[in-house]
């Protein structure tokens, strides 16, 4: 039967059991952002929409395709944000962070939009964490955030992480490398597929990382940015490579990685596993982060021009990967004590006594609505605590409550003052 109401499309529910990782992953992040000395920080689900025309690119897939708009009552128009750090470097210049000590360092988590083909680990509503490091163009900040990251997926135990790094040059030699490229693409536009020919034009970058089988052999033989690299921007990729190299990270250089949004400059980079597609032996690539140094972004948006580096994790898809890999979510506490009542006076006691055992920290599970004991004790045999505590009209009118052991059906009755202390001590042993 098809429900008067679902989720929209490719977007989807946190439910309990997917939240315990949300929180895993969240937590490794924030204690790992912490050690760093990042502060947290988020924007709003909706920004102007020129924002993203103007930071991500006119010509990319995200801003052509994928943006979601709306038009507000007054006539503005806003986007849902696609992504984290055109909203990230808004804010920057905004709050004047500029005059903070160099570098800034900021780290985000929340939800993105893209209306993309939903399919396995691709939605239209995904999450993402983002670390960005503002005002510094030293590459060895390249490389703390590819370290930052690669200690993320160490600490998540996500194992055979591989990383992928380029340089796509900036503004001082990459026009002239797309010049080089356009016209070999050019010559060999008749084999690309039709997606990649138009893109020739107003994304040549773009065609190198397409996964269609002639165009991969067509950019496997194109000029390579590294190879038409100014010499500042050079050394910047050699020294970001001697530091990974000193770090022992396990990167490849590849040629062909450009990343999706215009604001790159110099150092990208992906993180992705190679895991074996359900049914068969073939192997199949997961990106689950990527990011990159964006020095044009802030002048580009208004600001001073503010060199700086930044990436983004797929919660969703590290979730998908983890589940995969029987790897643990986070645990919540279970309730420890089922409160059992009988009447309207022990109905108000009970409010207060939960208010005891909350301050105490210890979790209970309580039904209110219920009248009927042995309803309650089925419920509490069914979230499985170990204690009920029975609280009839006679013990609310002695102030005492009865604590029923629930394997062995034990009984004892105790003065309610002492029961927070007397659970205290069971759960304890
Ligand atoms: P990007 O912002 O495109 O560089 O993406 C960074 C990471 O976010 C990717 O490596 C993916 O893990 C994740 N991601 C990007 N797009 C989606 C999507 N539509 N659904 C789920 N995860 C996504």
């Amino acid at each position: 039967m098809r429900l008067k109401f679902q989720s929209p499309t490719g977007m989807h529910d946190i439910l309990e059991d997917d939240y315990g990782y949300y929180e895993k992953i969240n937590t490794v992040v924030e204690n790992i952002a912490g050690s760093y000395s990042f502060k947290r920080i988020e924007t709003p689900i909706l920004e102007q929409r020129e924002l993203f025309s103007k930071g991500i690119g006119l010509s990319t897939d995200i801003v052509k395709k994928e943006i979601f708009t709306l038009r507000t009552k007054g006539g503005n128009y806003l986007a849902l944000r696609p992504e984290g750090t055109a909203p990230i470097v808004r804010a920057y210049i905004e709050h004047g962070m500029k005059n903070l000590p160099k570098p800034v360092k900021l780290w985000h988590s929340g939800p993105y939009f893209r209306h993309e083909k939903p399919q396995s680990g691709r939605f239209r509503q995904f999450w993402q964490f983002g670390l960005e490091i503002l005002g510094e163009e030293s590459s060895a900040i390249d490389a703390e955030i590819v370290q930052i990251a690669y200690s993320i997926f160490k600490d998540l135990k996500i194992k055979n992480i591989g990383i992928e790094v380029n340089s796509i040059g900036a503004s001082c030699c990459r026009p002239y490398y797309k010049k080089l490229l356009v016209s070999y693409l050019r010559s060999r536009a008749g084999n690309l597929c039709v997606n990649c020919k138009r893109k020739v034009k107003e994304n040549p970058l773009r065609i190198l990382d397409c996964k269609q089988e002639k165009c991969q052999k067509i950019s496997s033989e194109a000029p390579q940015t590294i190879d038409h690299l100014c010499s500042d921007c050079r050394k910047h990729f050699k020294e970001f490579l001697e530091f990974l190299d000193e770090l022992e990270l396990p990167y490849n250089l590849n040629p062909h990685l450009v990343r999706g949004l215009d604001y790159y400059t110099r150092t990208v980079f992906e993180f992705f596993v190679q895991e074996k597609k359900k049914d068969s032996s073939e192997l199949t690539t997961i990106a689950l982060a990527g990011g990159g140094r964006y020095d044009d972004l802030v002048k580009l948006l208004g600001g001073k021009p503010t060199p700086a580096v930044g990436i983004a994790g797929g919660i969703d898809r590290i979730i998908l990967l983890m589940k995969e890999r029987a790897l643990k979510p986070a645990q919540k506490p279970k309730p420890k004590v089922f409160l059992a009542q009988l009447g309207n006076l022990a109905k108000r006691k009970t409010l207060k006594l939960a208010e005891e055992f909350r301050k105490a920290k210890i979790p209970f599970y309580s039904s209110l609505g219920r009248d009927s004991l042995s309803v309650q004790l089925n419920i509490a045999n069914k979230i499985g605590v170990q204690y009920s505590l029975i609280f009839g009209q006679k013990e609310a009118l002695a102030n005492s409550i009865i604590i029923r052991e629930m394997k062995t059906g034990k009984q004892q009755e105790v003065d309610l003052v002492k029961v927070v202390n007397e659970i205290k001590k069971k759960i304890k042993k």
